[in-house]
């Protein structure tokens, strides 16, 4: 796996604004923040993808989102947030380690913009599909 910036961090050999840690999970500001507040949420594993991360180290990052989440809406008096967490450069991500954007959605133009192209779903489709993620989980 290539070295990131975030495995940088980590080791402490570059700062951040920490906010968080424990021996699985970092949590720091984001540098480029769209809203005041926005916060990284990391594993210590270097996992780039979600789908790649450790059941161990998921369930460590679930176990303290909310706390975490719950300390930005209280220090910043902002209510309504977003959860972002991106996978691979086609779907915005950035930086190849797998991060949890908390970011305060404190008005219209600050915060998170979503575009959401949004369809019907085919029924008779969507039996089939679900069927074969069932298979595929089983
Ligand atoms: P993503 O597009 O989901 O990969 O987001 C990467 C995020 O990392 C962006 O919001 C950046 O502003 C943020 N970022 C990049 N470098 C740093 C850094 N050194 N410290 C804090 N945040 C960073």
């Amino acid at each position: 796996m290539s070295e990131t910036i975030f495995g940088k961090i980590i080791r402490g050999e570059i700062p951040c604004h920490k906010v968080y840690e424990d021996d699985q999970v970092l949590a720091f500001l984001d540098i480029n923040p769209l809203s005041k507040g926005h916060t990284l949420v990391i594993p210590k594993e270097p996992a780039q993808t979600l789908d790649a991360l450790s059941e161990e180290s998921a369930a460590a990052l679930g176990r303290v989102l909310p706390r975490i989440c719950r300390a930005v809406i209280a220090v910043t008096g902002v209510k309504e947030y977003n959860v972002l967490e991106n996978n691979g450069t086609g779907a915005h991500q950035a930086i190849a380690h797998v991060h949890f954007h908390i970011i305060p959605k404190p008005n219209r133009s600050e915060g998170l913009g979503i575009g959401w192209p949004m369809h019907a779903l085919d029924h008779q489709e969507g039996a089939e599909l679900a069927a074969r993620l069932r298979t595929a989980l089983a």
